[in-house]
């Protein structure tokens, strides 16, 4: 039996909250967590990233937060991440349901400036979220007052634990009151998670959450990806693929010396932090090589199979093959670096177009799935730039400190609309962060005819009028847009699309004109006449089993 969120004992104001964000009912780990952590008592969770265990600490810890003003660098709620984009994502998640409670929360992390975080701390919020090390340096710096916490919550303890964080973590929670609530979440129960729940944890409840298993079956701890690309275009798809991926760290497998030393100084170009390893090192150059990986500081290796030999390293998120192995059992070997201790890892392969066979060979051998897909495309680059655009404008929205802007807005709101103001600040934002746009697509292979085993995903094989373009296009006159918020990683196809303009807009499939599908939305475009009765249409109706945003793109209008 299911429970609803109020059934957890969540108030009205948060879970109308919920409701707004289209929160149908707690996930398990909510379900288990929620009650102990509303009535004070602590908890000892087993849950991996994605089982919604974010709102499982945040929302109770919202509702117990005193109804007071916070005092100034006093917070009532730590929560300690392993890493900056996680301080940033779980900030979010509080300020998203806290709002209606009128709950202040701010990310603190190493990199920015003290300056400013000490500023929003003096103000007074109700949660910080911090990585370990930058709480231990405003606690020292007595910018940061841990004697007014009702709760300590660390996340993905595992992964800080792995960091090297052990210290900082023992440190700050020495000094956080005795009398205080602690919830601890780790993808993993390793021994020493639980010599720190002994020693920290009061009578903790204990969660215990198997990440949930698709529909297919059991989920697969590896993502196995495949890519064909013509030799040429390797590198351009590789940069490509790894700014979408954004790995917090990648092992890139090649075949000699010759090839690390020119793909680690090709990707050094793109921005990334990228170290070589190969046979030709000192052990004194590969133990600081090492090091700095260890240190968070490496977001790229560059190695050949020897050089990688007896690597250990946890935090490898993305493998790839930067060739198609030699070997299925290398194969193997190689991914098997990934996903570790629960996590899931993704293991990416670059294979020429003569080396398909060799993909298919490896799948029969291992008996795993190696997903064939579609190269990104401009569209898919652009959309990831905008996400990150957007991120770090909501960063910037949670860091406050923005009073001497404000003013700016104001003077504009004269004459403009707010909403215009917004959208050219984005847009100069936007232009200021990803500099130059890449515009020439990457030339997609022809590959040969699906064959058992190895699947196309994208392959434009989905339907007889199927017309999913290979990038954005200009719209045919008459025509107008209409956006459809899933993509390709909700697997929509555009047959789905096809169908479902037929069926419930009892429009002809020949009317139809471009289907375009990125990774989280769709494009169509219609006749203008007949968008607003497909939008009607598609509003009052599910797709692919969800209700979908639907509406008219204005982004590309003016293209
Ligand atoms: P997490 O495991 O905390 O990283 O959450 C994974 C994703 O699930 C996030 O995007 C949440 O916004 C979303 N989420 C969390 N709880 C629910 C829920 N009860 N219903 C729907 N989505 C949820």
């Amino acid at each position: 039996m299911i429970s609803s969120f109020a059934d957890l004992g969540l108030s009205p104001v948060l879970v109308e909250a919920l409701t707004a964000l289209g929160y149908e009912e707690p996930t398990p780990v909510q379900q288990a967590s929620i009650p102990h952590l509303l009535e004070g008592r602590d908890i000892l969770a087993q849950a991996a990233t994605g089982t919604g265990k974010t709102a499982a600490f945040a929302l109770p810890l919202l509702q117990r937060l005193p109804k007071t003003a916070p005092e100034p660098s006093k917070p009532a709620v730590l929560v300690l991440t392993p890493t900056r984009e996680l301080a940033v994502q779980v900030a979010e998640a509080f300020h998203r349901y806290g709002r209606a409670l009128g709950a202040l929360t701010v990310p603190i992390y190493g990199g920015q400036e003290f300056s400013q975080q000490i500023r929003v701390l003096r103000r007074g919020v109700h949660v910080v979220v911090a990585t370990p090390g930058r709480a231990l340096d405003h606690m020292r710096r007595n910018t940061l007052d841990l004697s007014g916490l009702m709760a300590v919550v660390l996340d993905e303890a595992d992964e800080m634990l792995d960091m090297g964080f052990a210290d900082e973590i023992e440190a700050i929670l020495e000094a956080a009151p005795e009398v205080r609530q602690t919830a601890l979440f780790s993808a993993t129960m390793a021994p020493r998670i639980a010599k720190i729940a002994n020693k920290h944890l009061r009578d903790p409840a204990r969660v215990l959450v198997e990440r949930e298993a698709t529909a297919a079956g059991e989920m697969p701890k590896v993502r196995q990806t495949a890519y064909v690309v013509a030799r040429a275009q390797k590198v351009a798809a590789l940069g490509r693929v790894l700014d979408l991926e954004s790995p917090t760290l990648a092992l890139i497998f090649c075949r000699t010396r010759n090839e690390v030393d020119a793909l680690a100084e090709s990707l050094g170009g793109r921005g990334y932090q990228v170290q070589a390893l190969h046979g030709g090192m000192t052990q004194d150059q590969r133990e600081r090589v090492m090091k700095r990986t260890r240190a968070g500081s490496v977001d790229i290796l560059v190695a050949t199979d020897v050089a990688a030999r007896g690597l250990d390293i946890e935090q490898i998120t993305h493998v790839v093959n930067f060739n198609v192995p030699e070997s299925p059992a290398a194969y193997v070997h190689r991914i098997g670096r990934t996903g570790r201790a629960g996590r899931e890892g993704v293991a990416i392969t670059f294979a020429e177009p003569r080396e398909h066979r060799m993909l298919k060979n490896i799948e029969q051998l291992t008996r795993q799935k190696v997903e064939v897909a579609r190269l990104p495309t401009v569209l898919d680059v652009r959309n990831k730039q905008l996400e990150v655009t957007r991120a770090t404008i909501t960063e910037t929205i949670l860091a406050g400190d923005l009073d001497s802007y404000r003013v700016i807005v104001e003077s504009l709101s004269d004459e403009h609309d707010i909403m215009d103001i917004a959208t050219a600040a984005v847009k100069l934002a936007h232009q200021a962060e990803m500099g130059a746009v890449e515009e020439a697509e990457l030339e997609q292979p022809e590959l040969q005819r699906e064959r058992p085993g190895v699947s196309q995903r994208s392959s434009g094989s989905s339907g007889p009028r199927s017309r999913e373009s290979a990038g954005p296009r200009k719209r045919s006159v008459g025509m107008s847009r209409i956006y459809i918020g899933s993509g390709r990683k909700d697997n929509m196809r555009p047959a789905d699309l096809v169908g479902a303009i037929a069926n419930e807009a009892k429009l002809d499939a020949k009317q139809i004109g471009s289907i375009e599908i990125s990774d989280r939305f769709s494009l169509v475009e219609l006749p203008e006449e007949l968008v607003d009765d497909v939008i009607a249409a598609f509003r009052a109706t599910k797709i692919k089993g969800k209700r979908q945003t639907v509406r008219r793109d204005l982004a590309t209008k003016r293209g």
